[in-house]
Parts: structure tokens; C-alpha cells; sequence
């Protein structure tokens, strides 16, 4: 069986980015190959995402796929963006960062929001190809649902009333930020 790494230790990614791809690959976690993640020293999510593909690839001999993404809120010209995951470090969690973006943003007008995903495949031929897809909508007033991870309790993906915490996995994954990415990866190349 084909072999893929899936350069990523967030493990709600990880079952995603499985799910999206075909059957025909076992797939492969730096973790179960105690590999440890790359500083994600790049000012966007194009580069982190090459970052981390081409640290992970250095540990085997097959094809690597990473993401970098985030949730861009505009009130926050953006923020957290590509420090997302750091912001929820900061504050000791993804639940108390949540919180902490519902205070700062409470009197704003204006709760646009984008989830954004680069996604980077490293072919076992050495051939790196990166996409990105952006996913709009607004932070909901409240915390809302349990199911996904990350900071899908509070985004509200566009034409829907619920949050993508209240949403089943299959419903998320079949719209989402890195699904769109994957699309477009998928139209460029053969995985
Ligand atoms: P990084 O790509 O490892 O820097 O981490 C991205 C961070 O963005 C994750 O830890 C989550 O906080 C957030 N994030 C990315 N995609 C999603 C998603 O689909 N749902 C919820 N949060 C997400």
C-alpha cells in the first residue's frame, strides 16, 4: 500500500485532511514516526505550509501533505490569521481564546470572518505543489456546539445559521477551508 504522510500533530487536522484523501494511501502521522513540527518562522499561511512540507519530507521517502491555516477575523485586521493556533497557546486554550475574541470584538459592527488554508504536497519526486483556500463567514455572538476543534465553535461559514461546532464532521469537512484547498490541489495535480 501507497504511503503518505500527513505533516500535521493537530489531530482534528489530521482526521480531516485522512478523510479527503483517497483510500488507496495508508497514512502516516509524524507523530507515530516521532517526528516533531517545524517552527512556522513564514509571515503567511503559503509559506508555512512549504515550510512544514519540506521539513516533514526530509524523514521519509514519500509523498507529504501539510496545511497552514487560520481564522481571520476582519475587526481584527485579521488576526489571528497564521497565529491562531499560537493565540489559543497564549491564552492557555481554544476555549479561553474564544472568549477572549468574543470580548474584543463585542461592540464591533462588522464579524466578518475567513477560516484560510495553504496546502502543500510534496510529490516522492520532490515536486512541491501549494494552494489556498479561504472559507467566509462571521463569529457567532456566543460559543456554540462541541463537536470539531479549533475555533470552529465560533465561525459561522456563510449561507449557514449554525457554527461548525454544531455541525457533524462529514457536513464541515464536504465545505470547509480545507476541503476548498484541496479542490484546488487536486485540480493540478494527481494525488
Ligand atoms: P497551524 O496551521 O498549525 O498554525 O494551526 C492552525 C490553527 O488554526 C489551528 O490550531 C486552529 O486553531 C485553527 N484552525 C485551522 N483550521 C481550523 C478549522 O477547520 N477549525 C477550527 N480551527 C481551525
Amino acid at each position: 500500500m501507497k504511503k503518505i504522510l500527513i505533516g500535521t500533530h493537530n489531530s482534528g487536522k489530521f482526521k480531516e485532511i485522512a478523510s479527503l484523501l483517497p483510500k488507496k494511501y495508508k497514512k502516516i502521522s509524524p507523530k507515530k514516526l516521532n517526528i516533531r513540527s517545524p517552527k512556522e518562522t513564514g509571515k503567511s499561511f503559503l509559506s508555512n505550509a512549504k515550510i512544514k512540507v519540506k521539513f516533514f519530507s526530509k524523514f521519509v521517502d514519500y509523498g507529504v501533505i501539510s496545511d497552514d491555516s487560520g481564522l481571520c477575523i476582519k475587526a481584527l485586521n485579521n488576526r489571528p490569521g497564521i497565529y491562531s493556533a499560537r493565540l489559543a497557546k497564549k491564552h492557555g486554550s481554544f476555549l479561553n481564546a474564544m472568549k477572549f475574541i468574543l470580548e474584543i470584538i463585542k461592540k464591533k459592527k462588522d464579524r466578518s470572518a475567513t477560516f484560510v488554508c495553504s496546502l502543500s504536497y510534496k510529490s516522492e519526486k520532490g515536486v512541491i505543489t501549494t494552494v489556498q483556500g479561504v472559507l467566509n463567514g462571521k463569529i457567532s455572538n456566543k460559543i456554540k456546539g462541541n463537536k470539531g476543534f479549533g475555533y470552529d465553535p465560533i465561525f459561522i461559514p456563510r449561507g449557514k445559521t449554525i457554527t461548525f461546532g454544531q455541525m457533524s464532521r462529514l457536513k464541515k469537512m464536504k465545505m470547509d477551508h480545507r476541503f476548498l484547498a484541496y479542490k484546488k490541489l487536486r485540480k493540478k495535480i494527481k494525488i
